[in-house]
């Protein structure tokens, strides 16, 4: 028997929570903080100071030589500088661990080797994190020692935002402000604020260690670019939800506990479609927690596989011909007195404030479909979305058969009498309790469903930040609450005024719903006759950030100026260009090095058994046969491998970035798709034994 394990004494026992505030703060400065973290503001100096010295006292007992703000530049991933608690010894050469609330409250990293889009130049350097009252620090613990994390915004010495939280936040509170608006019209005077809740599914693959490590592709890209499959994929669906294997489960196991202890809900956990990948699900939260979340567990998925003798690959494809990786990104909203706007009750056709809101979320999804699109756009997930497995990279909206009838219902009579029930599931089988039926079924091709009393973005990459898809989320939802609570605030009769506006957008943007399936060509083609965009990479996604539509939006809600956009639209490129240039150089350096010299060994194997075979005075076509095929792939690979070569330097000496990137898609990317062809082909004609790295079969079957 395994030792009793009391999660409810380690959950967030590495967090410095409100509760631990309420212990070690006095009163009046527990509420001051308090206040602030529900109302905004700005904390005072002198209690600043106060929070500072009982956050390292409670860090220092639990072992912290080290603190550092914790932030989310447009890396995508997390940054953090480390600083002693140390100070100038005295003249007796004591020391004393001192934080002050100054150091809490704000740090200067360097500003201009984080990407910024040429918001900041080396000369001008200056960066500031600024502390986020309103997300809890926590205690990592590695190798380094402990090191107390304070989760902090970045930006600019002239403001701009240089992160993916800052963004965020603003456009939490401009969904807040107008969300509150639409509550009010239906008679909630309560509520203070409206918060975007968030619950991540993280899907991700887990590798042996000492193979990973003999593969340069997975260690330099997090992806293989060469591999032929093998003999079994995914066909069997025996994976998904399978029996968790030993080495895996205790894997899981620490990931959890590693998670509570930092006060992530780690809730869910299964097999997942392709051999080797998995899930986990924590419970929804506050989108600005829900994201630093995400990260942590990003984090600590990778560092606890470490231990295991594994490797974590959380790249959006890291295997051709099995599921890549995704995120879902369940999203609802809230009021402060508990009411989800997103959840329709049990007669969605008559409750008319739910009914506006998801008229509002179909404008804002079709108003906005290429930004929505855009934030789920990174590197890998080029290779993902649209290709038969993941959302297709058209925004449509899933809404399932009994709200899709209350729509069609509205937009042809402005009045939804009836409603499609559920029934009974009858299952044949007296022993089992017959259950309510769901009035709908799910829809696993959506990039956009709703499942009850949320949305489901389906389309976010495994890899990347949820900062990007919130933020949009937000801030296109805000634009089209506000827009109807201009309209709505004014008018004479409320009643009529509402139902004329639902019945308006509805028909205006139904357009977005589609129920069928995501995946099949039809709809490709169904999607490209309604007008809706189709934007199939991450290159072609980026000037969505810039349009007039797009700048008008942010900047009305204050979430980004037409500067942080452009420079958002400069990283992607930026982003792209370098990225498909290490793939290629890693391709060039394992095919040079490692696979063509392995098969020029081989043929001389061959080539020496033929002859022995011909001396002997036996047969030897076969033999004969095999090198001349080995031969003239290797052939097509050599000359691939100088194309790809010749592509590389041409890509490197583009100056105008946009360009740049646009050739690294369709001229360089191309030349990789063009020498791993031949390279794969290769790896089925060989002798296994000369094949230098490990195959699909040794790294996804034998984990
Ligand atoms: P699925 O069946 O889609 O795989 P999971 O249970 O794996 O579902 O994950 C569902 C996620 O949605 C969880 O993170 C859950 O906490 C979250 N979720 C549930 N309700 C809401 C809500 N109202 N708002 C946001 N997220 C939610
Ligand atoms: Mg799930």
């Amino acid at each position: 028997m395994s030792q009793a394990l009391n999660v409810e004494e380690i959950f967030a026992s590495k967090v410095f929570t409100l509760g631990k505030m309420k212990e070690r703060l006095p009163r009046s400065v527990y509420k001051e903080v308090k206040k602030i973290m529900e109302q905004g503001g700005e904390l005072s100096p002198s209690a600043a100071d106060v929070v500072a010295k009982a956050m390292k006292d409670w860090a220092v007992e639990n072992g912290a030589t080290h603190y550092t703000h914790w932030f989310q530049p447009l890396t995508g991933i997390t940054a953090e500088k480390h600083d002693a608690f140390v100070t100038h010894p005295d003249e007796e050469g004591k020391m004393l661990m001192e934080f002050s609330g100054k150091e809490l409250i704000k740090g200067e990293p360097d500003a201009s080797s984080f990407p910024s889009g040429g918001l900041r130049a080396t000369f001008e350097a200056r960066g500031y994190t600024v502390w986020d009252i309103t997300s809890p620090a926590f205690l990592k613990e590695d190798a380094v020692g402990v090191i107390l994390c304070i989760p902090t915004a970045f930006c600019s010495y002239t403001g701009e935002a240089l992160d993916k939280k800052t963004p965020l936040l603003r456009s939490m509170e401009a969904i807040s402000q107008q969300a509150l608006r639409i509550v009010r019209l239906f008679g909630n005077t309560e509520a203070t604020k409206v918060v975007a809740s968030v619950g991540p599914e993280q899907e991700y693959f887990l590798v042996d260690r000492a193979k990973y490590l003999q593969r340069e592709d997975l260690i330099f890209t997090g992806r293989t670019l060469f591999g032929a499959p093998a003999p079994k994929g995914q066909e069997l669906e025996d994976h998904y939800f399978g029996t968790i294997r030993e080495r895996i489960g205790s894997y899981m196991k620490d990931l959890n506990i590693e998670l509570w202890k930092l006060g992530v809900t780690a809730k869910t956990q299964h097999n997942e479609v392709a051999p080797a990948q998995h899930e986990l699900a924590p419970i929804y939260e506050t989108a600005n927690i829900a994201v630093d979340h995400n990260q942590l567990i990003m984090e600590t998925m990778k560092k606890v596989a470490g231990r295991h003798g594994l490797t974590c690959l959380l790249h959006e494809k890291p295997f051709a011909g099995v599921n890549g990786s995704g995120k879902h990104d369940n999203w609802s909203l809230g009021t402060d007195n508990g009411v989800n706007m997103l959840d329709p009750g049990d007669t969605p056709n008559e409750n008319i404030q739910f009914l506006l809101v998801l008229a509002c979320i179909m404008k804002a999804v079709d108003t906005h479909a290429d930004l929505l699109r855009q934030s789920a756009a990174d590197v890998g997930n080029d290779h993902r979305l649209g290709a038969n497995e993941a959302p297709p990279a058209i925004i449509s909206i899933f809404l399932g058969e009994q709200l899709e009838d209350v729509v069609k219902q509205l937009v042809e009579t402005g009045e939804a009498a009836h409603l499609l029930e559920g029934g009974k599931l009858e299952t044949g089988v007296s022993t089992l309790t017959d259950l309510e039926k769901d009035a709908t079924d799910r829809n696993r091709t959506s990039p956009f469903a709703f499942t009850g009393n949320k949305f489901e973005f389906r389309m976010v990459g495994s890899a990347d930040s949820i900062g990007s898809p919130n933020t949009t989320l937000n801030a296109i939802v805000a634009e089209a609450f506000c827009e109807a609570a201009d309209i709505l605030e004014q008018a004479e009769d409320f009643e009529l005024a509402v139902h004329d506006l639902i019945k308006e957008y509805m028909t205006k943007y139904q357009r977005i719903v589609f129920n069928g399936d995501g995946y099949s060509d039809e709809w490709v083609a169904e999607a490209a006759r309604r007008g809706l965009p189709n934007i199939k990479s991450m290159v072609e996604a980026a000037a969505t950030l810039t349009t007039e539509k797009a700048v008008k939006l942010f900047e009305k809600f204050g979430i980004f100026t037409k500067v942080e956009l452009e420079s958002r639209e400069e990283v992607t490129y930026e982003t792209y260009s370098k990225s498909i240039n290490i793939e290629a150089l890693t391709m060039i350096d394992m095919a040079k090095k490692q696979i063509l010299p392995a098969v020029i060994k081989y043929t001389k194997s061959l080539a020496d058994t033929v002859i022995a075979v011909k001396e002997a005075g036996a047969d030897a076509s076969v033999q004969t046969e095999l090198l001349n095929e080995i031969s003239a792939k290797l052939a097509e690979a050599k000359s691939a491998l100088v194309k790809l070569e010749k592509a590389g330097k041409e890509a490197a000496d583009i100056s105008d970035i946009k360009k740049q990137a646009f050739f690294y898609k369709d001229v360089v990317f191309a030349a990789m798709e063009e020498l791993r062809t031949p390279v794969d082909q290769l790896e089925m004609l060989v002798d296994k034994e000369v094949w230098p790295v490990p195959t699909y079969g040794d790294l996804i079957f034998e984990v």
